[in-house]
């Protein structure tokens, strides 16, 4: 529509785009093959807004794997299999400080500290319900398309590379079972978790999963509820305090905007009750977030105000 063309905000975000598309600094995850592959150029950034409105510019239809974004959501399924009560024995949801990968459990509980670290996000796929492996990935893939209104697919490359390396997240799961904190489903429940990061995604359906959770569970564009509002500030509460890796009391600080990022170069960030942002952009920060998407979210949060503190 011509309102859509003359939107300052639409402008606002194109200059974004120009702003950061140059900021050649990061480097692509490399630890399997296939993520190497990803184009440092690459860069999408996506807002949907409560009141149905979707701006977007640059790759936002270009597809990576969603990685690490994929945990607060498989969390929210398991509220809604075992409830908070039983989740929360299995995995706390405290921050750790420590690198994703971190090979730590809380030394009183045994508990992963949170589910968005690997041993959190493994011991969270353990508790997905479902008759086979089968059934319990069709359940997740289910559970996104929920979010996003749209049917999505695994890059089983990537899946099989997962799995062929993955020998630190198995020896996670197989000291959890040690301590009684996983079923001894351990290769089913771990095939389910590289699955879960190699679901293939774009900076759209980040929005999407962003701006659904800002309205409360629902998706504001196909009004499909993908998570019972009971849970979704349980998913958001988690992603603001542990989202970002080690970096997230520093981004909770300066930025304010509970997020989620993931190695395939996403972020999602939340504005509870207005709007949801989905940024793709593969080269990586020291620690594992996506340099552009990190500036955008910076700009966004600062620009208009959307730190979730401020009062100003
Ligand atoms: N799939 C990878 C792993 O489990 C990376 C997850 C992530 O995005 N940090 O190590």
């Amino acid at each position: 529509s011509l309102a859509a063309m003359v939107s300052p905000f639409r402008n606002y975000l194109n200059d974004l785009y120009e702003k950061y598309q140059p900021l050649n600094e990061g480097k692509v995850a490399d630890y399997i093959p296939e993520l190497a592959l990803a184009k440092p150029e690459w860069f999408g950034i996506c807002v949907v807004t409560k009141d149905e409105q979707i701006f977007e510019v640059g790759n936002c239809d270009q597809l990576f794997t969603i990685q690490s974004i994929s945990k607060p959501f498989v969390f929210g399924l398991a509220l809604a299999d075992y409830g908070r009560e039983y989740v929360n024995s299995k995995v706390s949801v405290e921050p750790t400080g420590e690198a994703f990968n971190a090979i730590v459990l809380d030394e009183v509980t045994n508990r992963p500290y949170n589910p968005m670290v690997n041993a959190g996000a493994i011991a969270t796929a353990d508790l997905i319900k479902g008759q086979n492996s089968t059934e319990r990935l069709k359940r997740l893939l289910e559970m996104f398309k929920g979010y996003t209104g749209r049917d999505h697919d695994i890059n089983v490359p990537v899946f099989l590379s997962e799995k062929a390396t993955g020998n630190r997240n198995r020896a996670m799961a197989y000291l959890m079972l040690n301590f009684g904190m996983v079923s001894d489903k351990i290769d089913e429940t771990l095939d389910l978790y590289f699955q879960q990061c190699s679901i293939l995604v774009n900076a759209k359906d980040l929005a999407m999963i962003s701006a659904t959770l800002s309205n409360g569970g629902i998706n504001p564009i196909t009004k499909q509820r993908a998570v019972d509002e009971h849970y979704v500030q349980d998913i958001i509460s988690v992603m603001l305090t542990c989202g970002m890796y080690d970096a997230s009391g520093e981004w909770a600080y300066r930025v304010g905007i509970p997020a989620k990022s993931g190695v395939g170069g996403g972020i999602l960030a939340v504005v509870p009750g207005k709007l949801g942002i989905g940024i793709f952009s593969p080269p990586l920060d020291a620690k594992g977030n996506s340099i552009r998407g990190v500036k955008v979210c910076e700009d966004l949060s600062r620009d208009f105000g959307l730190h979730l503190f401020n009062v100003a």
